[in-house]
Order: C-alpha cells, then sequence, then structure tokens
C-alpha cells in the first residue's frame, strides 16, 4: 500500500512516515497544502493521512478538492482541535475517518487497516478486468479465458494502474511514481522494459488486448478486433 501524509509539523510527519515504513508501507509527505493537493490528485494512493491546518491550502479544502474531481482515495483527517464541528465539517467534506492530535500511532496503523481493507472489499476479490484479460492482484495471475501466467509484482502494479485507467492514457511520469515512487531514480526506460515483458506476456495468454504507446505521453491499453 502507498500511503500520503500530509502535515506540516515536520517532526510529527517524520515520525508518522517512518513509523508506516516501518510497518511495511510506501510513504510519501508533503509539507504544505499545495504540494499536498498536487501528489493526492495524482490518483496513486491507497490511503491519504491529512492534517487540516496547513499553509498554504487546508485539508477540508484539499478533501473537497478530490472528491470534486471524483479521487475517492481513503483520507483520514489530523486535527489538533477535538472541536467536534470540525469533526462534522470533515466527515461532510468526503473524510473516511477523523484522528484527534496528539493520537496514539497504533491507533493511527489501526485505522489505515481498516480503511485498506474496506478498500479491498470495494474492489472485491481482488479482480481486475479489461477487455478480454483478468489480472488478479493477490496472485499476480494475469489469464485469457483458460489461459493463465504469473507477473511479477511490479508487471502486475503496471498492468493494474493501465487497466484502471480504462481507456485513458497513463503518462510515463505516473507510472514511474506508482511504481518507484516520487525520490526514485528510476527512468522512462525502466517503464519501457516493464511494457516490453507485459506484452509477451499478453502474447502468451493470447490476449486481443494490447499495450499501445502513446507517442512522448505514455501508454494505454487496447482491444484489438
Ligand atoms: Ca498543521
Amino acid at each position: 500500500m502507498r500511503l500520503l501524509v500530509v502535515e506540516d509539523e515536520i517532526h510529527l510527519a517524520e515520525a508518522v512516515a517512518h513509523i508506516l515504513k516501518k510497518n511495511n508501507y510506501t510513504v510519501d509527505v508533503a509539507y504544505d497544502g499545495e504540494s499536498g493537493l498536487d501528489n493526492a490528485l495524482s490518483g496513486i494512493y491507497d490511503v491519504i493521512v491529512l492534517d487540516i491546518m496547513l499553509p498554504k491550502i487546508d485539508g477540508i479544502t484539499i478533501l473537497k478538492r478530490l472528491r470534486g474531481e471524483g479521487v475517492g482515495v481513503p483520507v483520514i483527517l489530523l486535527t489538533a482541535k477535538s472541536d467536534v464541528s470540525d469533526k462534522v465539517l470533515g466527515l461532510d467534506s468526503g473524510a473516511d475517518d477523523y484522528l484527534a492530535k496528539p493520537f496514539n500511532t497504533e491507533e493511527l496503523l489501526a485505522r489505515i487497516r481498516a480503511l485498506g481493507r474496506r478498500r479491498g472489499e470495494i474492489k472485491d476479490t481482488n479482480q481486475l478486468s479489461f477487455g478480454d484479460i483478468t489480472l488478479n492482484t493477490s496472485s499476480l495471475k494475469l489469464s485469457r479465458g483458460a489461459e493463465e501466467i504469473s507477473l511479477t509484482l511490479k508487471e502486475a502494479e503496471l498492468l493494474e494502474f493501465l487497466m484502471l485507467r480504462k481507456n485513458m492514457v497513463a503518462p510515463k511520469e505516473q507510472i514511474i511514481e506508482k511504481l518507484w515512487g516520487f525520490e526514485s531514480e528510476a527512468e522512462a526506460n525502466h517503464v519501457e522494459v516493464y511494457v516490453s515483458f507485459l506484452r509477451k506476456k499478453l502474447n502468451f495468454v493470447h490476449s486481443k488486448t494490447t499495450i499501445s504507446t502513446v507517442r512522448g505521453v505514455g501508454y494505454t491499453l487496447t482491444e484489438q478486433e
């Protein structure tokens, strides 16, 4: 799971990121509302931990923008105030959960796990379909009819990303962010390598679904007749 922490108190942000990483989450941190919103809009996160009082853009505004743009990622709001009206405003704006500061890290972890599970239920049995193919995101199996092949984790993540975007183009930069993270040195040719692996595997199961290159932009899944 990939998490985004938006928190301007640097010590708190780093402490939270440290604990989450220790619990095997991939974590990105944004220290103000503007970069938090930019990151959150990328749509690459499984859960966002969002402080309300932030410089530049506050957490409630970020949340409203996300929901307005159709980004449905689960959001846990953090606030220094234990004010009930704040809580109501947050939940009304589309937050999934709420945690008052100072909070216990075990409680934060429990809430993230709960939201991750809820998300898993929404996704149903971890099966994604597009055209004639099905991807099982737990077993990492790609299948077409009775034919099946195993994918590596990166191949499965790439295919999932393309499948979730349906017929929209997945820009190369977003693929790099999703697969290797913001601070990664991975380059566009890494993506090309994994795309070529995936194309071979799609051929292997005789799928009519192909990965098309959109020159200078990225990739998109298409169904051949
Ligand atoms: Ca704050």
